[in-house]
């Protein structure tokens, strides 16, 4: 599946907001936010006529990049979001959420989604003791992703281990640091799900 070469910053920048995709540095003062906290290009700086559009379609933009994921496959996950009961803006968000990247992500063995997408993409991870290497496998209950013994000493996955305890890991997963492991306790609720998103907006610029 294709995905977003461009410069990450530059996405977070068009949102005004940070994204925290570039894990660790997000942290610290290198972020472009810090520097250059307006939208990039010629008109960077110059006066938004806002919209209710405007709005909905920033929400959308917001939401796919943050997981990494572009217009068409958003697209559909949001008609399978549709078609389940419920709230179609809190099921878009538990379909992305439950991604095979970003559980590795949120369970502490990757420093951001880009590089778990990779880890993934490089058969660094089994789920259910078969190698994966489909970064949208949707993760189910009871899942128990590992890492493979030929990546435990990989310097991503130690530098991402060294990280674990600033992290706050969601509870519908369950890391265990020993064996390199995390389980899927749980679907995720809207309440666990840790992104500047309103997903309302998304549901209502889709509905149009
Ligand atoms: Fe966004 Fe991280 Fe870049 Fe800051 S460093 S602009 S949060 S991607």
């Amino acid at each position: 599946m294709a995905r977003y070469t461009g410069p990450d910053c530059k996405l977070c920048r068009r949102e005004r907001q940070k994204l925290y995709l570039k894990g660790t540095r997000c942290e610290g003062p290198k972020c472009a936010i810090e520097k250059r906290p307006y939208p990039p290009g010629e008109h960077g700086r110059g006066r938004i006529r806002e919209s209710e559009y405007l709005l909905q379609l920033r929400e959308k933009q917001k939401a796919r990049r943050i997981y990494g994921v572009l217009e068409r496959q958003f697209r559909n996950y949001y008609q399978e979001a549709s078609r389940q009961g419920g709230l179609t803006g809190e099921n878009l968000l538990v379909l992305l959420e439950t991604r095979l990247d970003n559980t590795v992500f949120r369970g502490g063995l990757a420093r951001s989604r880009d590089e778990a997408r990779q880890l993934v993409r490089h058969r660094h991870f089994q789920v259910n003791g078969r190698t994966v290497n489909i970064p949208s496998y949707r993760v189910r209950v009871g899942d128990v992703i590992t890492v493979r013994d030929r990546a435990r000493n990989f310097v991503p996955i130690l530098g991402s281990l060294e990280l674990i305890g600033a992290k706050q890991i969601p509870s519908w997963v369950s890391t265990d640091q020993t064996k390199l492991q995390i389980s899927v306790l749980d679907l995720p609720k809207r309440g666990q799900i840790d992104v500047p998103v309103q997903e309302q907006l998304i549901v209502e610029l889709y509905s149009k």
